[in-house]
């Protein structure tokens, strides 16, 4: 089969669909890939890595989108780059489709089969392309409350970790899935002293058993939230509940009670937040304070770190692409009902249930 991956033209977009070592798998396959020229730069991977991976390289994205059987990207196809899908090409790439109607309408009217990643599934029930960013963004999280609770930027100048005779900060996590379970991690390896709240008793279990007495586990209430917050340094919120918008934990009266330099980091803010108090901002203008309280809201976090982020996320797209690569999309799809489960739009077909029914498609 012939890849092609296009350099991300998404504002403040760095990532790429495929890393060099991606790449070899691929040509080890005997497939051929195409690379656009400079797509690799914001993850440090030049032209040349890729021609060393066994990829030619394309000057323009047309070269690639008119001579692919698959296009690997990472960002949903921009308007200019989804008139250049043609009818049976795949798209492999994050797509979103459910808030996004006009992007669904040019995908149906391209005839292209679109897979995406945020969609395929596990056998745990998980979404195995998307956990990787919330990995990513768990970690990150703590590192953008460190460095909000530092003076300079807004916080009541408190170290994560303390010192010996002075006591650490009190991180409050909110959700203790993957998102949170990576930042408990990072806050317990600072020194920090972590509470965990979540409404499903087997997450909390699993927590008290990996990192033992060190974590607190609370059962996620009102009452919960009115006794820890006002004590909190840091509250991370990374709640989610599948296919809705994030319900709103922590009330505006919850943030007054704060203390003023205490910091909350939404990570939630994807899916429009979990406290009454947030707004999404950029990478550019992270934070913003109410009430004394700093608010990191940044919508794409994993864009900070795009060279973690690429790598992790072709570890887990890697075996997918190769099968529909190796088997063609077909085949693929029926041999695996998880990857099936990323087929949006096939042929000029919605041939995802959600995004039918919201976008008004028949199903
Ligand atoms: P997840 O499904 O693994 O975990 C969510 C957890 O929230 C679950 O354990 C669930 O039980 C818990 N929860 C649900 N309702 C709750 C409540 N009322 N109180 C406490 N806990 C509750 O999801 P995840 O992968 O960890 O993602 C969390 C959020 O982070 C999602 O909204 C996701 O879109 C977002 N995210 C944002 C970015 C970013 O850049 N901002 C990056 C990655 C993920």
């Amino acid at each position: 089969m012939r890849i092609g991956v296009p350099k991300e033209i998404k504002n403040n977009e760095f990532r790429v669909g495929l890393t060099p070592g991606s790449v070899q798998e691929f040509t080890a396959h005997g497939h051929q890939v195409v690379v656009e020229s400079k797509a690799g730069i914001g993850i440090g991977a030049s032209d040349g890595d890729y021609q060393a991976a066994g990829a030619a390289i394309a000057a323009e994205p047309a070269e690639i989108f008119a001579g692919a059987d698959m296009i690997v990207k990472v960002k949903e196809p921009q308007a200019g780059e989804r008139r250049m899908l043609r009818p049976g090409q795949i798209l492999f790439t994050y797509l979103h489709l459910a808030p996004d109607p006009e992007q669904t309408r040019d995908l149906v009217a391209s005839g292209a089969v679109c897979i995406a990643y945020e969609t395929v599934t596990d056998a745990q029930g998980g979404l195995p392309l998307l956990a990787p960013m919330s990995q990513v963004a768990g970690k990150l999280a703590v590192q953008a409350g460190a460095s909000a609770l530092e003076r300079a930027h807004g916080g009541a100048g408190i170290l994560i970790g303390g010192v010996p005779g002075v006591p650490p900060a009190n991180v409050v996590v909110i959700g203790g899935g993957v998102v949170g379970e990576n930042a408990i991690e990072v806050a317990l390896g600072m020194g920090a002293d972590v509470t965990v709240l979540d409404r499903a008793l087997p997450v909390l279990d699993r927590l008290a058993k990996r990192f033992g007495p060190s974590l607190t586990t609370q059962y996620s209430t009102r009452a919960a939230f009115d006794q820890l917050l006002p004590a909190a340094d840091l509250v991370i919120g990374a709640v989610l509940v599948a296919g809705a918008a994030a319900p709103r934990l922590v009330t505006a009266a919850h943030v007054k009670a704060m203390r003023p330099g205490s910091v909350l980091v939404d990570v939630a803010i994807d899916q429009g937040g979990c406290f009454e108090t947030s707004h999404a901002t950029t990478h550019e203008n992270p934070t913003y304070v109410v009430d004394g309280v700093v608010h990191y809201c940044v919508a794409n976090m994993p864009g900070a770190v795009p060279r973690t982020s690429t790598f992790a996320l072709n570890n887990a797209t890697l075996p997918f692409g190769l099968a529909i690569a190796d088997k063609g999309y077909r085949q693929a799809l029926l041999e695996s009902p998880h990857l099936k489960a990323g087929l949006n739009v096939h042929r000029g077909q919605v041939t995802y249930a959600a995004v039918a029914r919201d976008l008004g498609y028949a199903y």
